[in-house]
């Protein structure tokens, strides 16, 4: 049996049907900006494999990381234990982040950090006596991942929720953002969000949202002085606030964090995704002294400890990558990736199947009116050698910061042609 009939017939691949799923395509390797398959196509890589590649594949650096700490300790379990390189990503982690985070909880996925983000604001104001701040408030259009408490935040819509409301935690949406990233914030744009957190506060343990950047509930950008009016709305009625950068950390934007841009400071941030620059599976919850301190009060305990937490494996891969990204010149890359993604796609607004054409940091947008024929959209890219995997209506790309301008502009140029397939 070949390896692709065993797949279809046994193994469950992301968001497709285990009977009648998706097409997969084998990959043999990757290196660099390229996935190479088992037929030998090469394909320039525009996902990063899911934001986490920002280093390319296969990174000496990392796979130097990564072996050396095979050798000396793969995994030990974190309760009444510690080690090296989990203290040193946790003190890289409070070094790079807003001064206010100092305490780190290592989880295994972005999902159980948001799940973990979840509970320390629950906890937080049972410990200190307001045990009806249980709920959470979000906006439309966000994605924190696919578990029940993470899935209870996404997008009711996008989120498919609808199989689930029987047993998901009822949470406060607010409208999604509207004003885009260039605009201001107005009264009008922010009317939806107060009226909800004035109503709630009384029963909100914190707002949960994506910075700026909304990734997978539907790529939309918005202006950061709607977070920053997040942040003093949060403020000003006792609510917490988590910040979902598990997409964005680690220079995606063009700021090391998203949050950045609006110039505030989460009570409590997720961060995953690359952090490991794509090797290892990773992620961490940062909280404020104040979060910490609260939960832990009245000889309080945080009752969460993943089998895996602290692995040394991953840590020891994301020291590497993170010290990897600070030597680079991330930011004028970011901004370079940013420039060439804008004219690359820019011509893609021409076609009459497109509605929008949007460019972030190392993001590239392309939002069509219809969704997608997955299959025939991902044969034609994989045809004209570029790795696109859209969702939907969405065509997107977040490519490894490591991309040559020529592989960008054959990312591009790809895409336009495909787009142009389209209409
Ligand atoms: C991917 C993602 C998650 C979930 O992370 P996993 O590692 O897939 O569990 C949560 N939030 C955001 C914003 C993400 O992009």
């Amino acid at each position: 049996m070949s390896i692709l009939d065993f797949d279809r017939e046994h193994i469950w691949h992301p968001y497709t049907s285990a009977t009648n799923p998706l097409k997969v395509f084998p990959v043999k390797r990757t290196e660099g900006v390229k996935i190479i398959l088992e037929d030998g196509t090469e394909l320039i890589d525009g996902m990063a494999s899911w934001w986490c590649a920002v280093h390319g594949y296969n990174h000496p650096v990392l796979r130097k990381a990564l072996c050396d700490q095979a050798e000396v300790m793969p995994h030990v379990m974190f309760g009444g234990l510690t080690h090296e390189p989990a203290v040193e990503l946790a003190r890289k982690l409070v070094d790079i982040s807003p001064e206010p985070l100092q305490h780190v909880f290592l989880a295994d996925s972005g999902s159980v950090s948001v799940e973990v983000a979840i509970k320390m604001a629950i906890q937080y104001w049972y410990v200190i006596g307001k045990p009806k701040k249980n709920r959470l408030m979000t906006v439309r259009n966000g994605y924190h991942g696919d578990t029940i408490g993470c899935m209870s935040v996404c997008d009711p819509v996008n989120g498919m929720h609808s199989m689930f409301t029987s047993i998901l935690p009822k949470h406060i949406f607010a409208e999604s953002p509207e004003c885009g990233f260039e605009e201001g914030c107005s009264d009008e744009h922010f009317a939806d969000f107060k009226s909800k957190i004035e109503e709630h506060a009384h029963e909100l343990a914190a707002v949960i949202l994506e910075p700026v950047v909304q990734g997978t509930g539907g790529m939309r950008f918005y202006s950061p002085e709607y977070l920053k009016r997040v942040r003093e709305a949060c403020d000003e009625h006792n609510v917490l606030l988590i910040c979902d950068e598990i997409a964005t950390g680690f220079g995606r934007t063009g700021t090391m964090f998203a949050s950045e841009k609006a110039g505030i400071c989460p009570d409590i941030m997720c961060v995953g995704k690359s952090i490991t620059g794509g090797m290892m599976t990773l992620a961490a919850t940062l909280a404020t002294k104040e979060v910490a301190e609260g939960i832990s009060s009245k000889g309080g305990v945080f009752m969460h400890g993943p089998t895996f937490m602290g692995n040394p494996l991953a840590c020891a891969v994301a020291n590497a990558s993170i010290d990897l990204l600070l030597k680079s010149n991330w930011k004028e890359r970011v901004a370079e990736i940013s420039e060439l993604l804008c004219s690359g796609l820019a011509p893609c607004a021409k076609s009459s199947a497109v509605a929008d054409v949007r460019c972030l940091g190392a993001i590239g947008v392309v939002e069509l009116k219809e969704p997608v024929d997955m299959e025939s959209i991902q044969q034609e890219f994989v045809k004209r050698g570029v790795w696109v995997r859209p969702f939907g209506k969405l065509v997107y790309v977040m490519p490894p910061y490591i991309i040559s301008n020529l592989e960008l502009e054959a990312l591009t140029s790809a895409i336009c042609e495909v787009i142009g397939l389209q209409g």
